[in-house]
């Protein structure tokens, strides 16, 4: 018998149900084949993870602190703002745009799974993914953002919004000052994925 399983059953019911299970399985078949390679599969994911993902929600949110009309439009409807600039797509259809004042800080949270702006800010980190996160963000909110190293002002209220299936948020950052000067993709630099979520602020210029 050449092979190990069963005749009458299909090679791929012999991986595990779980999704996360199966792809790596596949991936470590397919690494003992040589077809991939472990190290460029991480990087890839890497990349859409910290560079692709973010960099739309970065653009969108330098375009609000420049221009005033985008900003109106971004925070009356975030879906039809982001689609102008040419973000759409799956976990994109329902975004809600919610902005960081000096009275009200946002963050975002899913407790129940890991619901996320894909095609703004790519794929969720796993932090996001966490428990942990899900529980606490919602119960103790600003020990978390200690946790991030984020103390905000005694009296700015911390908002937490619950993603869902329907409604993924966006944190529009405050501007840090002294950008006056910096165009639109040096602005956007200064805008972490973290930011984003509402786990960091908007970084000063250096
Ligand atoms: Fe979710």
């Amino acid at each position: 018998m050449p092979h190990d399983h069963a005749d009458d059953a299909p090679p791929h019911s012999l991986l595990p149900p779980d999704p996360e299970l199966r792809v790596k399985a596949l991936e470590t078949l397919l690494t003992r084949k040589g077809l991939i390679d472990p190290a460029a599969l991480d990087e890839i994911i890497e990349t859409y993870a910290h560079k692709v993902g973010p960099r739309n929600g970065a653009a969108v949110v330098a375009r609000a602190w420049i221009d005033p009309d985008f900003r109106k439009r971004l925070l009356k409807d975030a879906t039809a703002a982001v689609a102008e600039m040419g973000f759409t797509g799956r976990q994109g259809e329902h975004v809600v745009a919610v902005e960081n004042t000096p009275e009200q800080h946002n963050m975002v949270v899913c407790t129940l799974c890991s619901c996320y702006p894909w095609p703004l800010l790519g794929i969720p980190p796993g932090w996001y993914k966490s428990d942990a996160y899900r529980a606490r963000a919602v119960r103790e909110p600003r020990k978390v953002l200690a946790d991030f190293g984020l103390t905000l002002p005694e009296g700015q209220r911390v908002r937490v919004w619950d993603s869902t299936a329907e409604v993924r948020y966006l944190v529009l950052p405050m501007r840090p000052v002294g950008t006056e000067g910096l165009d639109e993709s040096a602005l956007a630099a200064l805008v972490s994925r973290d930011a984003m979520i509402g786990t960091a602020l908007a970084e000063a210029p250096t």
